[in-house]
């Protein structure tokens, strides 16, 4: 049944469609600019897309951009690119609301010549008085009187700069005693002699954000005004301007709950207080789970697409485990991906019977699971790198890695067995010593005998040292996000660990920016973005191998 398979949205958006109150749909994303988008907004992103393609429709980005305190263009070029990565595409279909400002002002125009707004020079901290509270009725404005003439009059010099910040504001005359706090007299309109990045100097009024978003959305003829859930209360104040103001075919409000992720610091004044504080590096640290940061992280927008469905939508807050998240992203790149021998923590292994000086180049599946990755060919020789965990002087039971006298398989290679090691005076194992059985090789058909464990290597001659950057969550799990005393985020000290000597093998050359790798028995690896070069590779690790999430 298809009806239930959809979310409230779209039972809301059938139904208007089949009651005729639309007969199309219009959809909107409307930041404001004054941050980076993070993966809460990429809900919002892909559910107001995937809604206007779902029902053949129209999506428009719009810009927020009432408030000139926090806003600025280098946010409004990050959304942007964040965005048409993510693969919404607006089309068309790009707004800025300060545009709007004269409609705005019209509007306001229009509410007071119908009584239904007015000049107020009550004090904020009057104001705060006079509105009651959640169990008291608040008291009229003694300004609420004024006449229309008087407010016209007022309304024109507030706009022509006659008046300081905060001296006065331009409030709806709704009901001081509504039930609902938002519908006591709500201020419309406050001076603010502010420079705006697109409109400059023209304002020194500005809209506030209940007054402009149903405007916004009215003139642009959005048909369903997505939200999030704390807007709920708002939505009478919505459907108050828009019917005032007399729009036609007005838009309607749905909200949704916003999407939360457990360890990580979602909410962008969060973020920015991390970034401010230099807790991270910059907004795209890899840490973050701001758009810009899963990027440079080696997730794609394909993975985000599938954590977000399957997140679903709904009216009840909640928050989703970060490893829903990991496990999109291994999905993603389970098959598409070359699985490449890399080394983190290495030692030498020596097969003292393969010739000196002598090289072989190997047939390696690239993924063994995807024919069509196609195959490479990695040098192999004498002597190899592995890691340090692959040896054990004193193996304990189960262990079938390398110890003295084990054989093991290197991978897409040959046997060997180990015969002896070195230590370094520290007692730090440097160097395993091997024989190799050449009637072994991999895919010779070598059926005689069998070993239990199979090991990666790389090619000591032909192995490319690399940096790889390991990072766990930035939240330490145990504690919670927040610390219980002071409300300072409880860190996880450990979230980097930066390995300056791991050693790859010789296949990545050509490797560029955001590409990504499995590094066998280890985890999905990409290159990164910022510090990565030709000669000095740097990847970042996306996700290990392992996880304990089960769908
Ligand atoms: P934050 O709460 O992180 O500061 P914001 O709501 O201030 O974000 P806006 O630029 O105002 O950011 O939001 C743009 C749109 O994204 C809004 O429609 C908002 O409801 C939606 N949005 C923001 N955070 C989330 C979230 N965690 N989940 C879903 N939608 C969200
Ligand atoms: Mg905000
Ligand atoms: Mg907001």
């Amino acid at each position: 049944n298809e009806a239930v398979s959809k979310n409230f949205i779209e039972q809301e958006i059938d139904k208007d469609l089949a009651e005729g109150v639309y007969d199309h749909v219009c959809t909107r994303f409307p930041p404001e600019p004054n941050g980076y988008l993070h993966i809460g907004h990429a809900k919002s992103i892909l559910l107001n897309y995937g809604l206007a393609q779902e029902y053949g429709g129209t999506f428009h980005m719009r810009f927020d951009d009432t408030n000139p305190t926090k806003e600025k263009m280098e946010f409004v070029d990050s959304i942007k690119e964040d965005i048409q990565w993510l693969g919404a595409d607006w089309g068309e279909h790009l707004y800025f609301a300060s545009d709007y400002f004269d409609q705005m002002y019209e509007c306001a125009v229009k509410l007071i010549k119908k009584g239904k707004a007015f000049v107020c020079d009550l004090t904020a901290e009057e104001m705060r008085e006079y509105r009651g509270t959640l169990t008291e009725p608040g008291k009229e404005s003694p300004y609420r009187n004024r006449s229309v003439e008087e407010n016209l009059r007022l309304f024109e010099e507030m706009r022509d700069g006659k008046y300081k910040d905060g001296e006065k504001v331009l409030r709806a005359k709704i009901d001081m005693a509504s039930p609902n706090i938002n519908m006591r007299d709500p201020i419309l309109y406050r001076v603010a002699h502010m420079t705006h990045h697109n409109t400059g100097d023209k304002w020194c009024i500005y809209p506030m954000y209940d007054f402009a978003h149903p405007i916004e959305d009215a003139i642009e003829g959005i048909t369903h005004s997505i939200c999030t859930l704390e807007f709920e209360d708002h939505r009478p104040l919505y459907d108050w301007v828009v019917r005032e103001c007399e729009f036609e075919n007005p838009p309607r409000q749905i909200e949704f709950a916003k999407l939360y992720l457990t360890n990580v610091v979602t909410g962008k004044r969060y973020i920015k207080k991390l970034v401010e504080d230099g807790i991270v590096d910059g907004w795209d640290d890899p840490r973050l789970v701001s758009i810009a940061a899963l990027r440079r992280r080696g997730f794609t927008p394909e993975s985000i697409k599938m954590f977000i469905d399957m997140c679903g939508v709904s009216k009840a807050q909640s928050s989703v485990d970060y490893a829903m998240l990991e496990y999109c992203i291994r999905e993603d790149l389970k098959m598409k991906k070359p699985r490449m021998m890399a080394v983190l923590d290495p030692i030498k292994l020596v097969i003292d019977n393969y010739p000196e000086g002598e090289t072989e180049y190997l047939d390696v599946a690239n993924n063994l699971e995807n024919e069509e990755l196609g195959y490479r060919k990695v040098p192999f020789g004498r002597e190899l790198y592995i890691e340090r965990e692959d040896f054990m002087e004193e193996p304990p039971k189960k262990y079938f890695r390398l110890f003295p006298g084990n054989e093991v398989r290197l991978m897409h290679a040959y046997f060997v067995k180990c015969v002896s090691f070195e230590k370094d005076e520290n007692g730090n194992v440097t160097t395993v010593h091997c024989t190799y059985d050449p009637e072994t090789k991999a895919g010779s058909g070598f059926t005689g005998r069998k070993v239990k464990g199979t090991i990666h290597w790389v090619p000591a001659a032909y192995a490319q040292k690399a940096e790889v950057r390991l990072y766990e969550n930035l939240i330490d799990e145990e504690k919670g996000v927040y610390n219980k005393e002071d409300g300072s985020l409880n860190l996880n000290p450990d979230s980097l660990k930066v390995i300056g000597n791991a050693m790859v093998e010789p296949s990545f050359e050509g490797a560029g920016a955001y590409d990504s790798f499995q590094f066998v028995r280890n985890g999905y690896y990409c290159i990164d973005a910022h510090d990565s070069a030709p000669d000095h590779l740097v990847f970042n690790r996306i996700v290990s191998l392992k996880s304990s999430f089960k769908l």
